[in-house]
């Protein structure tokens, strides 16, 4: 059973919450975080009439539910006003859909600040970029590591822009959240639980990719481990997902987009890159995104796809992205956005 707290309840009103239902049921644990919603989850209880009674009668609770649910604190239900997560100059969530753009991963400074120039000239306001890359094969390239996390934090300061990149081990969490603005869970990381739980004690904000095989419960449940260890600036990506069909990297769940806005109070983006994985499909899935109502994209540029070291070929040209740029600002007005 889990019990939610007003985010208004003093620390001792949730202390006799907690008191109340321990004297029940024997053992309750504290989610979430001071002056933010927060949710008891008593253990081994079902649904109990008198349970219910005793800890609905106070006044620090706002709602019992009775069954055991995978998120709690992402739910609009919950939560009915949106959240903004605010990252540098960008606002996700916010009237204006938030541009990250950058290389798949960070191979050198020149090819980095190329892509920055790009991601500028296209109004972006992250560069995003992979420091440490999750491979299929060990013998791809696997990334600069710490010193592309300081050449991707020395090339945003130069273009006023702030850093989005992944985090693939808990280890990690400390030096890339010193040197990044956001921490990037990639999609094959979004059921690797200890590190969605580092990810939640530390404060720089989180994008949140959605596993290849994530259900839409199973990527809120990932959302809820990081609100639930007290980091509320959570940003979800739908970047495509694995079916059937082999024609395109992934198929693009741009459905997703406006049903996670309904089930959740979260940002929700779009990566056309990796949900196509074709640089020829990336504007159309792009624009299809912003359409569905996306509050941001995230787009792979390069200065020279075809020499890129990973994700070549869903990279867009920076002309590319200027152009897709310039279709979105002529776009979003029609639905009251901008870029
Ligand atoms: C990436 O953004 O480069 C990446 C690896 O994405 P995903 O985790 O969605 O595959
Ligand atoms: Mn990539």
């Amino acid at each position: 059973m889990l019990v939610l707290i007003r985010s208004t309840a003093s620390e001792t009103e949730v202390c006799d919450v907690l008191a109340r239902a321990e004297k029940l049921r024997g053992r309750a644990v504290l989610f979430g975080r001071v002056g933010g919603p927060r949710v008891v989850r008593v253990e081994g209880a079902s649904a109990d009439e008198e349970m219910l009674r005793s800890v609905l009668a106070h006044v620090a609770v706002e709602k019992v539910l009775a069954r055991d649910i995978p998120y709690v604190l992402a739910s609009r239900e919950v939560h009915p006003v949106s959240t903004i997560v605010r990252v540098g100059s960008a606002e996700f969530g916010g009237p204006a859909l938030v541009l990250a753009a950058g290389p798949c991963a960070v191979e050198s400074r020149d090819q980095l600040r190329r892509a920055a120039e790009a991601a500028v000239a296209s109004g972006a306001s992250l560069l995003r970029g992979g420091a440490f890359k999750p491979r299929t094969s060990p013998y791809s390239f696997q990334g600069l590591g710490v010193e592309g996390l300081h050449l991707l934090r020395e090339t945003a300061d130069e273009f006023g822009l702030a850093v989005v990149t992944e985090v693939m081990s808990p280890e990690q969490v400390p030096e890339v959240a010193a040197l990044a603005d956001m921490l990037q869970i990639g999609s094959r990381s979004i059921q690797n639980f200890p590190l969605l739980d580092a990810v939640g004690r530390q404060a720089k904000p989180v994008l949140l990719k959605r596993g290849m095989m994530s259900t839409i419960d199973e990527f809120l449940g990932s959302a809820d481990y990081i609100l639930s260890r007290g980091n509320p600036h959570v940003v979800l990506c739908e970047r495509g997902i694995r079916t059937f069909d082999r024609a395109v990297r992934n198929t693009f769940d741009v459905v997703a987009i406006p049903l996670l806005k309904q089930l959740t109070h979260l940002p929700v983006i779009a990566d056309p890159s990796h949900a196509t994985g074709q640089a020829s499909l990336v504007r159309p899935a792009a624009r299809a995104a912003a359409a569905a109502g996306a509050d941001g994209l995230i787009i792979e540029v390069h200065p020279d796809p075809a020499r890129a070291l990973s994700d070549g070929p869903q990279a867009l040209r920076p002309a590319e992205l200027l152009a897709l740029a310039t279709e979105l600002r002529a776009m979003l007005p029609a639905f009251g956005r901008s870029l």
